[in-house]
């Protein structure tokens, strides 16, 4: 007995360690993008928003965060107040980037160095797969693989699933339709290398963009995806079913 006991506390005390503390006490508030699981080392995401062309909040902060929330399984805060990017990064497992507002120093170094210490996988969505900060190139080369310069209009185009047997692409459909900017997204040939899952094809320039995307990094899993820009994106099952599987692929550790 006594032997299963000090094994009991000594995987307590590992766990323990393990389950980092969010820099201030969350509650739920799904307004907000706030959503906070019941079991505490329930797996913790961080959603950053904030900048300009979209409604952050609203999208990624709270129809998104729903989805990854999976259904108060997980941890998922909101956030587009900068500093409390910077607190929140080295405390959870995943992040979800989505801003084009500058990051600051500390946020900029928390996701550098949480990434090379192989403690974070990035979802980096729509507004910041964009080439956002001249002054941080590192950012597009190491952790997005690329990035855009501009985007064909908002309007309806395809997405072509090129790795069909990809667990990110699970359930969704071999080509689907989406109301949303196809964004002229390139890869940087001196950047991390990347492996493209789904193009998207514009109707009338018949041009062809990755669309979803796994950068190869070597501490950490990152997934890029240039969707998303409003609710014609965050609403399609498609769209939903490739954020859960995203999801599902980067918290396997
Ligand atoms: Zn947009």
């Amino acid at each position: 007995m006594k032997k299963i006991t000090i094994v009991l506390v000594l995987l307590g005390m590992v766990f323990g360690c393990k389950a980092q503390k969010l820099p201030k006490a969350y509650k739920t508030n799904k307004s907000e993008g706030h959503f906070v699981a019941a079991k505490k080392n329930a797996l913790k995401i961080a959603v950053t928003g904030g900048g300009g062309s979209h409604d952050f909040l609203k999208f990624f902060g709270i129809a998104d965060g729903e989805i990854l929330s999976e259904n108060g399984s997980n941890t998922v805060i909101y956030t587009q107040d900068v500093e409390e990017m910077g607190a929140l990064v080295p405390a959870v497992d995943v992040l979800m980037l989505t801003n084009n507002q500058p990051l600051d120093g500390t946020a900029k170094n928390a996701i550098f160095n949480q990434v090379n210490e192989g403690k974070l996988n990035m979802m980096i969505y729509h507004p910041s797969t964009w080439y956002n900060w001249e002054d941080w190139p590192e950012y597009n080369k190491q952790l997005v693989g690329g990035g855009s310069r501009s985007h064909e209009k908002l309007q309806e185009f395809e997405v072509i699933v090129t790795k069909p047997n990809h667990p990110i692409m699970k359930g969704v459909p071999a080509k689907f339709r989406i109301v949303d900017e196809l964004y002229r997204w390139e890869k940087d040939p001196e950047g991390t290398d990347i492996e493209v899952l789904a193009v998207g094809k514009g109707l009338e320039s018949g041009e062809e963009f990755p669309v979803v995307w796994i950068v190869k990094h070597s501490k950490a899993k990152i997934i890029g995806n240039t969707l998303g820009h409003d609710e014609r994106a965050h609403g399609l099952k498609a769209y939903q079913t490739l954020l859960k599987n995203s999801l599902d692929w980067v918290k396997k550790k």
